[in-house]
C-alpha cells in the first residue's frame, strides 16, 4: 500500500476506535511530507513538541495555505521559547504548561499571540516520574487555575494533561491509576471554580484505550499512525 494510503487507513481506524474524542495526530518523529498527509486526509489537528519544529512547518503550512491546521504544542515549553512559539500561525493550544512561571510568562507575552484565543491545557504530573513535567500537587495546580481565570484572554482554561507511567511492568494499572486521577481533579476543579465543561488531554500510542475508558477528550498519538 502506498505510504500516503496506509497513513489514512490507520487515521481512519483510529478515528472510528476514538467516536467524539478528538485525535491529535503527533508528527513530532515524522518527515515533513508525512504530516502533510495526515493533514491531506482530513487530519487536521496535529502535535509538535518542539517550538523550532513547529514554527518551521507552520510556517511551511502557512505557506501552501493549509489554513484549516490546528497545531498543537505538547512538549516541555522553556520560558525563554515563549514568545517564539505564540508568534506561530494557527497555534491552537498548549497541552503542557506545567508551572506558574510558565504561566506568568504566557501572561506576560500575551500581546504576541497571534490568533485571537489560545486554548491552555495544565499538565499533571500523576505518574510523579522525576523526569515528567506537571504539577506535582493540588495546592500548586489551584494556584496555576485561579492565575489563570483572573487572566482568561486571550487565553482560554481548557482543561488538564497528563502522562501515564511510562517505565513500570504495570503499566496497565499504572494508566488508570494516572487518568482517572487527572479525571477526578478535573471534576474537583469544575466544581471549586464552577467552571463547566474542562476537557481532558490523556494518552498516547500505548495507552489511549484506557485513555478513553477514563472519560480522554483528547488523545495525542504518534507511532500508532506513522509506524
Ligand atoms: C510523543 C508524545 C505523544 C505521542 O506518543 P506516541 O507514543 O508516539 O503515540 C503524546 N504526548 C506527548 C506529550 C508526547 O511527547
Amino acid at each position: 500500500m502506498p505510504r500516503k494510503e496506509e497513513i489514512a487507513h490507520r487515521l481512519q481506524a483510529l478515528k472510528t476506535e476514538l467516536g467524539t474524542t478528538q485525535l491529535i495526530a503527533v508528527t513530532k518523529y515524522s518527515p515533513l511530507e508525512e504530516a502533510l498527509m495526515v493533514y491531506e486526509s482530513g487530519q487536521f489537528d496535529l502535535g509538535e513538541n518542539k517550538v523550532n519544529d513547529l514554527k518551521n512547518r507552520a510556517n511551511i503550512f502557512l505557506e501552501k495555505k493549509l489554513d484549516q491546521i490546528r497545531w498543537h504544542f505538547i512538549g516541555h515549553l522553556q520560558t525563554n521559547k515563549v514568545k517564539e512559539l505564540l508568534k506561530i500561525p494557527r497555534l491552537f493550544a498548549i497541552h503542557s504548561v506545567d508551572s506558574i512561571r510558565l504561566l506568568e510568562e504566557l501572561i506576560k507575552n500575551k500581546s504576541h499571540l497571534v490568533g485571537t484565543e489560545l486554548k491552555i491545557f495544565l499538565q499533571v504530573n500523576t505518574s510523579h516520574e522525576d523526569e515528567k513535567s506537571g504539577f506535582e500537587t493540588k495546592e500548586e495546580l489551584e494556584r496555576a487555575v485561579e492565575i489563570l481565570v483572573n487572566n482568561l484572554s486571550p487565553f482560554k482554561f481548557t482543561g488538564l494533561m497528563t502522562m501515564g507511567t511510562m517505565r513500570t511492568e504495570k503499566f496497565e494499572e499504572e494508566a488508570k491509576r494516572c487518568f482517572s486521577e487527572l479525571y477526578d481533579l478535573k471534576k474537583y476543579l469544575e466544581k471549586k471554580y464552577k467552571l463547566n465543561d474542562l476537557k481532558l488531554s490523556m494518552g498516547m500510542s500505548q495507552d489511549y484505550k484506557i485513555a478513553l475508558l477514563h472519560g480522554a477528550d483528547y488523545v495525542r498519538i504518534g507511532s500508532t499512525i506513522f509506524r
